[in-house]
């Protein structure tokens, strides 16, 4: 049997169309699940959109529509927007579907009967931009003259008769489960922000709200719906069939990692186990926090009308150099600036030079020594042995990278590679290879023919289209692209027939 993986994005909400955060999130998932593909993983990459909830249903009333209808138009962007990006999911989860709903209320069932949901009174302040509710130890003294604690802008004061969730019963066991899996929340970082707040204690949560109706009703008290939370977090459940397809769910549940940003930590880390604990159900095995992007160093914002859109730079810089740049800029787990003259350094240096032109003169040079056939290696150069070892160190570093997600560093390791091979046409020097007529230009021509086979492998989770295009050119078949059988030096067929095609990456002014 395959072993299986399962990683997820935040589902989005449908207040405003896909910007460069959620495609980072998304990008950086389609990678991971990509390469766990090509791993020989049975992988389900899971993302979607967050549709109920106060704020959705504000939105679409300032734009005199119904919820659903402007959750609908919403939702063909993103679509949209993800196959510009290349993103392959293997399912698009909506709150709105039947399914998910029918799976929130049977979880909610299941921790009601479970003696964990009591009756109660809210009195006290939401944030309607996070719908989250805001504790008492969160605000200052002085009230919450700042906003809300987690994004500043203005709470509102709710004074509701909701349905609670004791939360506060599983302090201990969270900092237990914490203890024991220390890789549950990362980067550290964010795992000890997560220990030190449960230590401090945790309260018990409303999960309902009674003064509107966008969402799912309680399966026991219609006149109420589910906290648009609770909702949410339960796709990752349903997304994989939960409760009714028990063969899929058995199978992928519980996800490998859950990809999010930093400002959704709490939601997920401590919330979401906790109402699976209460449901007799495995809490994922992972959650990854990554950091945020500014703007010239500036905070991105609809205020300050400076939101990026994908489409805005794809258009610019293809897709692939997007999600090279996105992936390579900064380490996962930081935050980081997008600044549009970084992205043209990476496109043009990395991508246009030293990715690009290896390709080019690689091809170039076989097309002209050899008649646009791999030569056979005749044994003569003794490169042979030195690119053996780099590509077995290669594949042991670039793994372990991938499987900490830190992708920036797997692809530093392959640009090394990159890098070396240009050097090693400087110092081999082809051209005068040719005329000494001495066989080790077959040699040089042979081994460089495979190190771009084997660039194009590892590019083939971040750079899908770029990957392809590499082995098109190379003329080589699929059997060669997979992980690990694939990253063995000397596997490309003397003899197999190059197509040099135009250049990769075009320069960008
Ligand atoms: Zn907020």
């Amino acid at each position: 049997m395959r072993p299986k993986y399962y990683i997820t994005t935040p589902i989005y909400y449908v207040n405003a169309q896909p910007h460069i955060g959620t495609a980072y999130t998304t990008i950086a998932a389609d990678v991971m699940a990509r390469y766990k593909r090509l791993c020989g993983y049975e992988t389900f990459y899971l993302t979607g959109t967050d549709e109920h909830g106060q704020k959705i249903l504000r939105a679409a009333n300032a734009e005199g529509m119904n919820p659903k209808e402007y959750a609908d138009r919403i939702v063909s962007q993103y679509y949209k927007t993800w196959a510009d990006l290349n993103i392959k999911y293997d399912y698009f989860i909506r709150t709105t579907d039947p399914k998910h709903q029918k799976a929130v209320q049977t979880l909610f069932s299941k921790i009601a009967n479970n003696g964990d949901i009591y009756k109660g009174k809210y009195s006290g302040w939401y944030c309607t931009p996070c719908e989250r509710y805001v504790s008492v130890k969160e605000s200052s003294p002085e009230g919450l003259r700042g906003g809300c604690p987690v994004c500043q802008r203005p709470t509102e004061f709710l004074e509701e008769e909701n349905y609670f969730f004791r939360l506060s019963k599983y302090r201990d066991k969270m900092l237990d489960y914490l203890k024991k899996n220390g890789d549950f929340v990362e980067p550290v970082s964010r795992y000890n922000e997560v220990f030190s707040k449960i230590e401090m204690g945790l309260d018990d949560i409303s999960i309902s709200r009674a003064s509107f109706d966008w969402g799912i009703p309680l399966p026991s008290d219609q006149k109420q719906i589910i906290w648009v939370w609770f909702d949410a977090l339960t796709n990752y459940l349903s997304g994989v069939g939960y409760p009714e397809d028990e063969g899929i769910f058995k199978k992928f549940w519980p996800a490998d990692v859950h990809l999010i940003a930093k400002d959704i930590l709490w939601f997920h880390a401590v919330i979401w186990p906790c109402m699976l604990f209460s449901a007799g159900l495995e809490p994922p095995l992972k959650i990854f926090a990554h950091g945020w992007w500014t703007m010239n160093a500036d905070k991105i914002s609809k205020s300050k009308g400076n939101v990026i859109y994908p489409a805005d730079v794809i258009d610019r810089f293809g897709v692939d150099s997007i999600r090279y740049f996105l992936l390579r800029e900064i380490p996962f787990g930081q935050d980081g600036d997008f600044s549009l003259p970084a992205l043209l350094r990476r496109h043009n240096n990395e991508l246009a030079n030293e990715l690009g032109n290896l390709i080019m003169r690689c091809l170039t040079m076989i097309e002209k020594y050899n008649g646009s056939k791999v030569p056979k290696s005749e044994g003569i150069d003794s490169s042979k042995e030195l690119w053996n070892e780099l590509f077995t160190s290669l594949e042991q570093k670039f793994s372990a990278y991938m499987e900490c997600l830190q992708f920036s560093l797997a692809l530093e390791k392959v640009w090394e590679a990159i890098k070396m091979a240009n050097k090693y046409i400087d110092d081999t020097k082809p051209w005068v290879l040719a005329k000494e007529k001495t066989g080790r230009l077959s040699d040089v021509l042979y081994n460089l023919a495979e190190i771009i086979r084997l660039v194009s492998v590892y590019l083939m989770p971040f750079m899908p289209n770029t990957a392809e295009i590499i082995r098109q050119q190379l003329g080589i078949d699929d059997e060669m692209i997979s992980i690990p059988s694939g990253l063995s030096f000397g596997q490309i067929r003397p003899g197999t027939k190059v197509n040099k095609g135009s250049a990769l990456f075009p320069k960008v002014e």
